[in-house]
């Protein structure tokens, strides 16, 4: 394996990317890489330390020239998403990472590769190692477990960094700086429902809502996806209101951070509404296909006949629900003002579950609030929970984890600019995320610290797709060197 990778420059990032990928590295198992780093910083020499986490601090003295240069932080995480084919047989805990190469790119036999953030680390390595690059005094913080919470950079001690800038090497998108994050917070709910016995002369149906594209609640959330929770109780707030449409169940929606793609419900109707009934259903269903018609091609309301159930939600407990979904804030609440569509606070009406008990049970609502801004992320927390509270539900939120304001001002992303212009003719992408990353945290823990997230360009991150585009590997290298030099 090691033959694959000799001949691709810069020759040491891919060697310590070679040896990376021979230790098994999943989130929340991070303890082989984290003593193999430990041992590799003073093997080199130099400052090295872990704290309890395994998080892993190396310090390198300044070259000649750079001694009063402000303290730089090169930042990474070893940790690594463990996704593979179903009929790859493959030991995450266990077996090396076998690299393919596939062009220009480089991928892994079946498995995720690692890159995301291997390729960080093994820069870092190299970093350390070369005793020609001309830099400021450098950190080198390897943080583990990004990918299942962002735990390391959660637990990172306030004393440990000395530096005021740092680099985060962990972006998918060469050519790029990403100088802002947003933080999150879940808010969940509880309502409380009441079974009674269906109503006779009633009939039952099945409404189903699929085919909607769905994503991440952050990256996404300002894409004109339809949120099937949202789009379904609109025809069950319609049902309730002018059919006497009565509710057996609902389900909509997955994972907290997905917008939801599908929701089902079982409503009954009687007999003689059933007819109105299903023509309000078509004519609604089209009216929502063509609002969507752009974004959502394939979205798909169905109805169909089923067993008449014994029971159904008690009629205020329904009424009560189906005005507090409409009511409910889904997508964007604010764009920024300082960075051109960039979406600021948004909200994900991400999930609706029953747990039914034998007389009655709870209904769990699960959202999601996004924000680069820390006070208009819970000001978006108050909102949904009050709008819930409205309806007399209990409502509860998660600690969440900060953002990472944009600073366009910022030095290091003037720097950052001014080297990418003279070293490849062209403007940089300057951008922020909609989504949760370490340097949210590490700036909660130090306020002043300067930021910028960059790196080489990976695609189908998370999957067994992942792949490395080789050239821009040597592109962010030499660019980082530049950068370097250029922090005097
Ligand atoms: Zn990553």
């Amino acid at each position: 394996m090691k033959d694959i990778l000799k001949d691709l420059r810069p020759a040491r990032v891919w060697h310590w990317f070679g040896e990376i990928m021979q230790i098994p590295r999943p989130s929340k198992h991070e303890e082989r890489i984290s003593a193999y780093l430990v041992k590799w910083g003073k093997d080199h020499g130099l400052e090295t330390k872990s704290d309890k986490l395994g998080n892993v601090l190396i310090r390198k003295p300044a070259t000649k020239g750079y001694e009063k240069s402000p303290m730089v932080c090169l930042q990474a995480h070893m940790d690594m998403v463990c996704e593979k084919n179903s009929n790859k047989k493959f030991d995450f805990m266990k077996d090396a990472i076998q690299p393919v190469l596939d062009g220009e790119w480089l991928t892994a036999d079946g498995t995720t590769l690692g890159a995301d953030d291997g390729i960080g680390v093994a820069t870092i390595l190299a970093i350390l190692e070369d005793k020609k690059i001309q830099h400021p005094a450098l950190e080198a913080l390897i943080t583990v477990d990004e990918e299942t919470g962002l735990t390391g950079a959660n637990g990172l001690s306030k004393t440990w960094l000395k530096s005021e800038i740092l680099l985060n090497f962990d972006d998918e998108d060469e050519g790029e700086y990403c100088i802002g994050c947003a933080g999150g917070i879940d808010t969940t709910v509880e309502m409380d429902y009441k079974l009674v016995p269906a109503v006779k002369g009633h009939k039952a149906f099945r409404l189903h809502v699929s085919g909607l594209k769905g994503g991440h609640s952050g990256d996404d959330i300002n894409r004109g996806r339809g949120c099937a929770n949202k789009l379904i109780n609109r025809i069950l707030w319609e049902g309730t209101n002018k059919h006497s449409m009565r509710m057996a169940t609902i389900d909509g929606g997955n994972l907290r951070n997905a917008i939801a793609r599908e929701a089902e419900a079982v409503v009954t109707v009687p007999e003689d509404k059933v007819r109105a009934f299903k023509a309000m259903v078509t004519k609604m269903s089209k009216a929502m296909i063509f609002e969507f018609r752009s974004t959502e091609p394939d979205l798909v309301f169905e109805l169909r006949d089923v067993d008449m159930p014994k029971k159904v939600i008690d009629k205020e407990t329904q009424e009560k629900l189906v005005n507090v979904l409409y009511a409910c804030a889904h997508g964007v609440l604010a764009m920024s003002r300082e960075i051109e569509n960039f979406v600021e606070t948004s909200t994900n009406l991400a999930s609706i579950k029953m747990a039914p008990g034998k007389a009655g049970g709870v209904i769990h609502i699960a959202t999601s609030q996004r924000s680069s801004v820390e006070s208009a992320k819970m000001a978006a927390a108050a909102k949904i929970e009050s709008t819930f509270r409205l309806a007399g539900c209990r409502v509860k939120h998660s600690d969440g984890y900060p953002g990472w304001t944009p600073n366009p001002d910022s030095r290091v992303l003037k720097v950052g600019v001014a080297v990418y212009k003279k070293m490849y003719g062209k403007e940089p992408v300057v951008r922020a995320i909609h989504a949760g990353l370490e340097c949210g945290l590490i700036g909660e823990k130090y306020p002043n610290m300067d930021m910028i997230s960059y790196g080489p360009t990976l695609r189908g991150v998370h999957s067994p797709d992942e792949r490395i585009e080789i050239k821009t590997v040597e592109m962010f290298w030499n660019q980082t060197l530049e950068i370097l030099k250029k922090l005097k």
